[in-house]
């Protein structure tokens, strides 16, 4: 499973063209039919939405791979747009769960799932993405977050940079202002598994399948 473009056209244009590589051996996917169809969670209130994510074959080693656009995390049932802002409101503002799943219109336990996964993943989360903020730019330091209170609200914070860090270099490649979230920054940088426990500190999609720069 990877992360790619919000935009089918442009997956799918990827893929005829060869362009996104096998997260396992590097060679390239071609289509391969769809996955299964899901229903996902959006906004607040919740609007249902029918998801079913493009399969793609590697021509190499022949695995197939679900491509997940970059607003859906694996194996969770809402838009990773909800699950960033449960996040924002409890790493940054400080606020319970219970008011969390109060202000999203969505279960006190799942909201405290989210929550606690990104609790345990931060330390992981803070030094992956660290490593990739300093890479991308060596005005690094312009980029750095605040010092922040605690380890959830300082992996955010890098999370942040690690968005404006892409989008500045992105707005630059194309002469135009880009602007990332830092939820689809952090999907299409690690992967579908960036909000599960399972994906830390495996899992990294080695190959950012960012969109193709117009
Ligand atoms: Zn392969």
């Amino acid at each position: 499973m990877l992360t790619v473009s919000h935009d089918p056209a442009a997956v799918e244009s990827q893929l005829l063209g060869r362009e996104l590589p096998c997260p396992r051996c590097q060679d390239r996917l071609r289509p391969w039919g769809f996955g299964t169809a899901r229903v996902i969670r959006c906004g607040t209130p919740i609007r249902s939405r029918w998801v079913t994510p493009r399969r793609a074959r590697c021509r190499g080693c022949r695995a197939t791979h679900i491509l997940l656009p970059a607003e859906f995390a694996c194996r969770r049932a809402d838009h990773a747009e909800v699950i960033g802002q449960a996040v924002e409101l409890g790493a940054a503002q400080g606020l319970g769960y219970r008011k969390i799943a109060a202000i999203l219109e969505r279960p006190e336990s799942t909201v405290r799932d989210w929550l606690r996964t990104f609790k345990t993943n931060a330390p992981a989360i803070t030094e992956a993405f660290t490593a990739r903020v300093h890479r991308a730019t060596a005005e690094a330091l312009e980029f750095w977050p605040a010092p922040a209170k605690t380890a959830a609200a300082h992996a955010l914070g890098m999370l942040m940079a690690h968005a404006r860090v892409l989008a500045r270099l992105h707005g630059t490649a194309a002469g135009t202002v880009v602007t990332m979230t830092w939820h689809s920054a952090a999907l299409f940088a690690h992967g579908p598994w960036f909000f599960s426990e399972a994906g830390w500190p495996e899992g990294v999609q080695h190959v950012p399948a960012l969109p193709r720069q117009r």
